[in-house]
């Protein structure tokens, strides 16, 4: 379904005739198949000319725009060319252009005249009604499910197209452009060019050898990677089939009615039916940020893509409002799909740890370079052969760099990152799980994250009485009771619950018999609430008449719905009790409207006080009747309160008291009441000895006085989401690596400020999840903490990988180092350098990169970011292991030559002696406790040991590697001399 359109532009302004040329891969060399397709094209009303060309594979066609439109044609084309081509796999190669015409004609065709400058069907300047007629949907009930799954047949599924992944085949290809490898090469046909055959043969093979290893590697690493992909499914809410659903975005067809609001990505090219105070953000489309407010009235034809108020294109963001749309275009027919290259991937950019690293080898190979000049100048004066002494001075000098790193690096990064996503977590930015590691300070929501957002309403208080409600989630089963038996009062409780139904977007859904919300879980808690009251919700909501709403935002606290009958308009208006009670002048008490007083307000406040000290959700309900619909800003007249409960998730406390014992301090930010928030942060551990701060207090703060005090404050209450940017600033300035997590529009620039943003997968927007670097899937914060935990593990596992590769390469330079000065002649060739570096210590490596957690990894301190990569205790360490491998392996090549065993001899028991070391040494860097390794270590350390076994016992490896066989006695001093490593002895 990839076919196209190429337009040719010439339209014949007087005929209203367009040509369009259209590629169809399938004709290309099938006459048959071209004659049909023309004559299919020939069948349809409109067409003037149609020619096939099964050279180009291009069919043109010239059609009359009153009739047709390039996208009708196209689908119709593309269908026919599918049934065709099913046909005849079936062996059925007859074509029923009958059955095609009946099947299709019922296609509307757009009655519409086309200009043109502009060829693609004009939905904004159609009727809404028009654009139902055309695709056979309806605004109210959207599609059918059938009719939805048949148009997907054709218009093919809403995404622009799949990232091409490298194949293993190109990776191996581009690792020959590496400097190392194309320096391998040369001294590999310069040995073959002098004739030295087995060197050239054995340089070439542990080439190969490496780049497959390191291809694979990094085919694994990409492999991971883009399996998060699939993780990350946009989801889009429509109507289909009558109710309402949440779909995967790429189900999209063209006709569903797709609902949007303050968050969501717009999921393919829509004409607005209807909205709300709605502000979109078109900046990929025209460059500009905040686009006017949008409508749905129909907008002249000529307009540009950039004034069309009436639509909405794929990729641009919902930041305020709601809206009811109709989708037109899907894929790669959408104005998002036609502009190449707007994709959005994982990027994978190099990490400053990378950096770092690529820092070091060069530091390294310019010390190496340093060191091969004096000593070959010194050969030559020793008159030795000048081959002979560039292959060992090449030799030295591979053998001084860590080429294994890089990719033994990726392969742990990646690991980490695909370890996280088995935990729910998804890393888009390997950037940031680094980060994490080093972190000290998290920022997060209390609704959601720390608590379940599962609310159920426990007590409504409403004209001086206390009602309790019983059962627990979302099943409306349970009773209402008034607290004092007494004063129960059916119409008094019902009044208030029945505005909280009416002031509400959420709905009921039925999971397996489990009863579910979709929309936000405090309107549905009011929803079971009042359906416990014996409310009849659905007919409730079927018979009010809303006309307009201000949808409910963070900033405001407040939302507010109008509605008319036929005795006038009435506004409802639900939100935190501090906004609602402002806006009132009235209280509704006995059946009747009174003057509200500062003593009754006093006592409202106290009460709501009492509640939220439970950790409890307070909202405030008022009503007013106003006499024109815009009327609704103030004089409502107060109803009552609710109170909910939202617990804290299960394992909170244990992961805070982690996080404590790590040194990262946890600091919860809420838009709910402080005293709320105090006793759910109570409750979990935040709060201890810090301090509690009000959004307003926070306001009337300077930035000196926040930075002064911000390292005492635990809890931020009554914020708006806008404080939090200042919140996060303080605390960088403060020198803390912040995480912060987000789920709102408003939450984006915090979380982009701070040094890890994460995005709550489930309740989280769009938006937030487009600018965070980390998203959990199931808004846990239990998972913060397992992201860090694999952070601190990937920092780790690259340190003792460098530990492992940097000390046996410092162990190589000074085997040959005390054997220049001592002995005279190299301990090892250059081929044997080669092998340990580039095979065994890329085998070896990789165990010990993709290393799991420790358990204790979150008993220490985190590390400060600007930590260099080889600090001072790791240069130490480096510096003991590479000294005790070069004494052992220096000893065992000095003993045998003291034991006259020859200098090939002597050699091969130094390169098996290099082997055996360099394997007990990854033992060594593997952990610090050295107690179990992985079944990875024991496989990388077996086919290390094999190889070694076969290069001294292989005929035909001994003469490529210049070895020969060992004998008991050897190995006995190899065993003695791999001991000594082992137990650090030197
Ligand atoms: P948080 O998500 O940090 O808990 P919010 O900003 O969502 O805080 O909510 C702040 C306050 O706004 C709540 O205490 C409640 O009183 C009120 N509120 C929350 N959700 C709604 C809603 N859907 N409609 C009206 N008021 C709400
Ligand atoms: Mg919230």
């Amino acid at each position: 379904m990839n076919h196209k359109l190429k337009l040719d532009g010439n339209i014949d302004n007087h005929m209203q005739h367009h040509r369009i040329r259209i590629p169809i891969k399938p004709i290309y060399r099938d006459d048959i198949l071209a004659n049909n397709v023309e004559k299919f094209i020939y069948s349809l009303p409109g067409i003037v000319h149609a020619k096939a060309n099964p050279i180009t594979a291009k069919i043109l066609v010239i059609y009359d725009a009153q009739k047709l439109s390039t996208y009708i044609i196209k689908t119709k084309v593309n269908i026919f060319i599918k049934s065709y081509t099913e046909k005849k796999t079936t062996g059925n190669r007859a074509m029923d252009m009958q059955t095609f015409k009946t099947e299709f004609a019922a296609l509307p065709l757009p009655s519409v005249e086309i200009s043109k400058n502009d060829i693609s069907t004009p939905y904004h300047a159609l009727d809404t009604l028009q654009i139902e007629k055309q695709f056979a949907t309806n605004s109210a009930f959207g599609l059918s499910w059938p009719a939805a799954a048949q148009k997907l047949t054709y218009a093919g599924l809403n995404v622009i197209s799949e990232n091409t992944r490298q194949s293993i085949l190109s990776i191996f290809v581009n690792s020959f452009k590496e400097f190392t490898v194309k320096m391998l090469l040369g001294l590999s046909s310069i040995s073959m060019l002098l004739g030295q055959i087995p060197e050239a043969v054995a340089i070439l093979g542990i080439v190969l050898i490496q780049t497959t290893l390191s291809s694979i590697q990094q085919y694994k690493s990409q492999h991971s990677l883009y399996g998060l992909k699939k993780l990350m499914v946009d989801k889009a809410t429509v109507i289909r089939g009558k109710s309402t659903h949440q779909i995967e975005s790429k189900y999209l067809v063209p006709g569903d009615i797709a609902l949007l609001e303050a968050g969501d990505k717009v999921p393919a090219d829509v004409r607005i039916i209807d909205c709300t105070n709605l502000k979109v953000n078109e900046s990929s489309f025209t460059g500009e940020t905040f686009a006017d407010k949008k409508h749905h009235q129909k907008c002249p034809i000529q307009t540009e893509l950039a004034n069309r108020h009436n639509m909405l294109y794929m990729g641009s963001t919902i930041l305020e409002g709601r809206a009811k749309t109709i989708v037109v275009q899907t894929g790669t027919q959408t104005e998002m799909g036609t502009i190449a290259g707007m994709l959005q991937n994982i990027t994978l950019t190099p990490t400053p740890l990378e950096n770092k690293v690529a820092m070091l080898t060069k530091k390294m190979a310019k010390i190496c370079l340093a060191l091969c000049i004096p000593f070959s100048i010194g050969g030559v004066f020793l008159g030795k052969n000048f081959i002979h002494i560039l292959t060992t001075a090449v030799g030295f000098s591979l053998g001084a760099l860590p080429e294994s790193l890089p990719a033994v690096m990726n392969t742990s990064i990646a690991m980490g990152v695909h370890r996280a996503s088995k935990q729910n977590i998804i890393v888009r930015n390997t950037q940031a799980l680094e980060a994490l590691g080093c972190a000290s300070v998290i920022c997060c929501d209390k609704t959601g994250t720390l608590t379940s957002n599962e609310m159920t309403v426990k007590y409504a208080y409403v004209n001086g009485q206390y009602y309790h409600l019983t059962g627990t989630g979302y099943a409306p089963t349970g009773n209402v009771y008034c607290m004092n038996a007494a004063h129960h009062n059916v119409s008094d409780i019902n009044k208030l619950l029945e505005i909280g139904a009416i002031c509400n977007n959420a709905c009921f859904a039925q999971d397996n018999g489990n009863w579910t919300v979709q929309g936000d879980p405090t309107e549905g808690a009011l929803l079971t609430a009042a359906y416990k009251a014996g409310v009849d919700v659905a007919n409730l909501q079927k018979n009010t008449n809303r006309l307009k709403e201000i949808p409910f935002n963070s900033d405001n606290r407040y939302m507010t719905v109008v509605t008319k009958n036929s005795h006038g308009y009435s506004a409802y208006c639900k939100g935190s009790l501090d906004t609602i009670i402002d806006k009132c002048t009235t209280i509704y008490t006995d059946g009747d409207e009174y003057f509200f007083t500062q003593i009754d307000r006093q006592r409202i406040r106290s009460e709501g006080e009492q509640l939220a000290a439970k950790g409890l959700r307070v909202l405030a309900l008022a009503y007013k009747h106003p006499t024109h619909p815009e009327n609704i800003d103030n004089n409502y007249v107060f109803l009552g309160l609710v109170a909910m409960k939202d617990p804290p998730r299960l394992e909170v406390k244990r992961s805070i008291a982690k996080c404590n014992k790590a040194g990262i301090k946890i600091i919860m930010i809420t838009g709910d009441h402080p005293q709320t928030a105090s006793a759910i942060a109570k409750n979990v551990g935040i709060l201890t000895d810090g301090q509690l701060l009000c959004g307003n207090e926070l306001h009337a703060m300077t930035d000196a006085a926040l930075d002064a005090r911000i390292d005492d404050i635990a809890v931020f209450a009554r914020t708006s989401p806008k404080q939090k940017h200042r919140i996060v600033s303080a605390l960088k300035k403060a020198g803390h690596v912040v995480v912060m997590t987000g789920d709102g529009v408003n939450d984006a620039i915090a979380m982009k400020e701070a040094d890890v943003g994460i995005a709550m997968g489930n309740i989280g927007s769009d938006i937030a999840k487009d600018v965070a670097d980390i998203t959990l899937v199931d808004d846990n914060f239990k998972n913060i903490v397992r992201a860090i935990e694999e952070g601190r593990a990937i920092s780790a596992n690259i340190k003792n990988t460098m530990r492992y590769l940097l000390s046996g390469n410092l162990a190589e330079m000074l085997l040959l180092g005390f054997s220049a000065l001592l002995t005279k002649r190299l301990p090892l060739l250059a081929i044997h350098i080669l092998w340990v570096n580039a095979i065994c210590e890329t085998v070896m490596g990789v165990p010990i990169a993709i290393h799991p957690p420790a358990k204790n990894v979150l008993e220490s301190l985190p590390v400060c970011k600007d930590t260099p990569l080889l600090d001072k205790s790791l240069k130490a360490d480096i510096f003991k292991k590479g000294l005790s491998i070069s004494a052992a392996t220096f000893g065992v090549y000095y003993t045998a030559l003291r034991l006259h065993m020859g200098i090939p001899k002597a050699r091969t028991m130094t390169f098996a002696a290099l082997v055996a070391t360099q394997l007990v040494n990854a033992h060594n860097c593997y952990t610090k406790k050295k107690k179990k390794f992985s079944k990875y270590m024991h496989l990388a350390a077996s086919i290390s040991f094999g190889m070694l076994v076969l290069i001294l016992y292989n005929p035909l490896l001994n003469v490529l590697f210049k070895t020969m066989p060992l004998r008991v006695f050897d190995w006995a001093l190899l065993s003695y001399a791999a001991a000594l490593v082992r137990g650090n002895t030197f």
